[in-house]
């Protein structure tokens, strides 16, 4: 009998109860563990609360003494609250956090022992970082790097410890993490849109990108995720058939939520909220087991970290219930696979979304400023978003006619394409008075009523304006989204910069009206943007066809897809913008590169151990049986026994077949593996491991999943897909 797998069934089914203690009202925990400006103003001397805000705000630096100030009192605030140890909490170029714990407790120079924190403590940290993946930029530099505090995210008490947010840099000054060039991307972004916002209201001095991302993800009782060797080491199932049942009755989508997970929910989002993660919606999704939870948006540093920080506590909570949550991209073939949708938007520290039409023609005038630049910008850089969403386990999701394909496009709506539309006929040069007129009544005027009933929404777009904010789809459920986000702000930052150029250009030199020159820019980009703009189908086969006419990439697999990131116009564009030198980003794509190959790699290993190790001795055990069998048939029926054997022989020889398969694929892969290890480059080794290991994943696998039909349940040792998805 399949022990493991029975065990794990039998656990799953007797689940005991956890219950979930409610600590109060949500308004009331909200960032109740948060060294957030309301505590900082209660702890923190009026001075040192000043220059944290300053930092915040205009990014000052804080002095020593002031640093000592705050350290001692955010170490009286964590005390309070029972905290022993303190962190500095980064993001290395693992896509996961990172964290070493040090306690308070010291002992002083006369043998006393103390609780102490010190501005030096807070500020600066050197962690043996050696063990982080650096894309050789520690080699070429030095070997050392450091964490310093990032201000503008508050610090934390997660369990005991008191997190403080940090960046990671070498001490050259390289960035080593995903936060650093992201706050460059922010900080460009600002400049460029404050440039542009004044042309509108003077009064705006900042502009913050935002974003509020969507997580989806699986969630399955742990003793069955431990009895599966290809979830615990490769965070997905390599093999498996499908159920009888699936998704196909759309059941499951926005259902009744399962007590179980409820009471996984309910505990997690507690945590969330003393966090200050602003969680707000929770829902079953598409696939069986699969959910999603999303918070209110936030500034995009900040919601980076949450989202970070989440994925962490969702481990941890799941644990507490007895529960595996899955972030991986595509957990189980046949079924919906999970994404991160993150939406995104600008807006001024007056208030105004940029994405969003005000009032006033002028305030209209104003997002379609924004709206067209941010078209504009990833018309020109379509290969570098795909690029900033690229892995291993995405690749399985894109373009599986569930997420969005791997062409890059911009969905705007009807309503929108006819006011570009419109906009393509301003005259150029002076716009004579009823022109003008006639747009900011006609056109740009009627913008804030069209987008009310802007309701046909294209779930097939990796990229698609949802009415006051760009959704982009294509990111995976995995992620962290500081990458994409550091893209997307970055080429927006560009692009406004150029628009800002172009505009006073035509104000200085042709003696146009501000909202003239205005109108003349985004007529050009409009004109200069049809190739991203796509309203139709993006699963279908002729957009494939379609986008390759138009020129639009289509990189399905990560290694194409990074290769954008080696290109002279990338680098220059991350330089120029400074968000990451030539340096730093080609330590990213070396990393994503060796990344995508270990990935392949651990599941060519789990895969070939499975179909050996678990499934063929299994399906010869069965057969024995079976051999058995017709032995006894024929003693009894002697010349006559085929046709009381028939059925059992057949069998036999199907799982003949099916083990000859498997050995002959498991043996091909290993010998192209062995290869594969061997050749020069790691961008050789990548594509190697994508086109030459992978393709036999599916072989073996169809291998495996027939013996799963054919052997009999009871023997079978893998739990099965509809143990999986259906048990809880
Ligand atoms: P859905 O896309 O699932 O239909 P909604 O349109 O309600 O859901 O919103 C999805 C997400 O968009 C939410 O997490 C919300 O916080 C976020 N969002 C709304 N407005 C903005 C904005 N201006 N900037 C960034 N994110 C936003
Ligand atoms: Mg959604």
């Amino acid at each position: 009998m399949a022990t493991l797998r029975f065990k794990a069934v039998h656990e799953t089914l007797n689940r005991d109860e956890i219950a979930v203690v409610s600590k109060g009202r949500h308004s009331e925990l909200f960032g109740a563990d948060v060294f957030n400006q309301a505590t900082m103003k209660q702890y923190l001397t009026k001075d040192s609360y000043k220059s944290v805000l300053d930092a915040i705000i205009k990014g000052d630096k804080i002095s020593r003494s002031m640093a000592d100030q705050i350290a001692a009192s955010m170490k009286d605030w964590a005390m309070s609250k029972g905290v022993t140890h303190y962190t500095h909490w980064f993001q290395p170029l693992t896509g996961s956090t990172a964290e070493k714990h040090d306690a308070f407790f010291e002992i002083s120079n006369d043998g006393e022992s103390i609780e102490s924190f010190g501005g030096d403590q807070l500020v600066q940290q050197e962690p043996d970082a050696s063990s982080f993946p650096s894309g050789g930029i520690r080699n070429t530099f030095e070997a050392r790097g450091y964490t310093a505090w990032d201000p503008t995210s508050p610090a934390f008490i997660y369990g005991t410890t008191l997190c403080i947010p940090t960046v990671f840099v070498s001490y050259t000054g390289e960035a080593l993490d995903n936060k650093t060039p992201l706050l460059r991307a922010l900080n460009a972004v600002d400049e460029a849109a404050t440039a542009i916002a004044k042309i509108f209201d003077k009064n705006v001095s900042k502009v913050h990108a935002t974003l509020g991302w969507e997580q989806e993800y699986f969630l399955i009782d742990k003793a069955l995720a431990a009895s599966r060797p290809d979830i615990v080491q490769a965070g997905r199932t390599l093999l498996g058939h499908s159920p009888a049942k699936g998704q196909q009755l759309d059941d499951h989508y926005f259902g009744s939520i399962p007590n179980r997970v409820m009471r996984f929910m309910r505990d997690l989002e507690q945590q969330c909220i003393l966090l200050g993660i602003p969680v707000k919606t929770r829902h079953n999704e598409v696939a069986p087991n699969q959910f999603e939870l999303a918070p209110i948006f936030e500034e995009a540093n900040l919601a980076v970290d949450h989202n970070s920080l989440l994925m962490d506590i969702m481990e941890k909570i799941a644990d507490r219930h007895h529960f595996k949550v899955l972030l991986h991209e595509k957990p189980f073939a046949g079924i919906n696979g999970s994404g991160k949708h993150n939406n995104w938007s600008l807006a001024t520290d007056t208030g105004v979304n940029l994405l969003s039409p005000g009032k006033t023609p002028m305030s209209s005038l104003q997002f379609l400023t924004f709206f067209i630049n941010t078209i504009k910008a990833v018309n020109d850089n379509e290969e570098l978003l795909r690029a900033s969403i690229a892995s291993a386990s995405n690749d399985h999701r894109l373009g599986a006619n569930e997420a969005p394909p791997a062409i890059m496009s911009v969905f705007i709506g009807e309503q929108l394409t006819k006011v570009l539309e419109d906009l393509e006929n301003v005259s150029k040069g002076k716009l004579s008075p009823e022109e003008k007129t006639d747009l900011k009544l006609n056109v740009v005027g009627k913008i804030p009523e069209i987008l009310l009933d802007n309701t046909d929404r294209n779930r097939t777009s990796p990229f698609a304006f949802t009415g006051n904010k760009f959704e982009f789809r294509a990111v995976g459920s995995k992620a962290n989204c500081a990458n994409p986000m550091t893209v997307l702000n970055t080429i927006v930052a560009k692009q406004l910069r150029a628009f800002k150029v172009e505009v006073d250009g035509l104000v200085n030199k042709k003696k146009l009206k501000k909202d003239e020159a205005v109108f003349n820019v985004i007529r050009e980009y409009i004109k200069a943007s049809r190739t991203i703009l796509f309203e139709g189908d993006g699963y279908s086969d002729a957009w494939q066809r379609e986008a390759t006419r138009r020129g639009l990439s289509n990189n399905k697999t990560t290694p194409e897809a990074l290769a954008i990131l080696k290109d002279q116009k990338s680098i220059a564009l991350f330089e120029e913008m400074d968000v990451m030198n030539k340096t730093e980003l080609h330590a990213r794509y070396e990393i994503g590169i060796e990344e995508y190959t270990m990935r392949v790699q651990i599941e060519g290993r789990v895969l070939g151990d499975i179909a050996r190790n678990h499934v063929i001795p299994t399906a010869i055990r069965y057969q024995n049986t079976l051999i058995e069998n017709v032995r006894g048939l024929k003693e009894i029926y002697e010349s006559d026994f085929r046709k009381v054997a028939r059925e059992q022989m057949d069998i036999i020889e199907q799982i003949s077949e099916h083990i000859a398969n498997i050995n002959k694929g498991v043996t091909d892969m290993t010998n192209e593996r062995k290869k594969a290890n061997k050749l020069k480059t790691p961008e050789m080794r990548a594509k190697a491991y994508c086109n030459a290991v992978k393709p036999y994943f599916d072989e073996i696998r169809y291998n495996c999943d027939k013996l799963e039909l054919l052997v009999d349940d009871e023997l079978w040792p893998l739990t099965k897909y509809r143990e999986l998805l259906f048990m809880r």
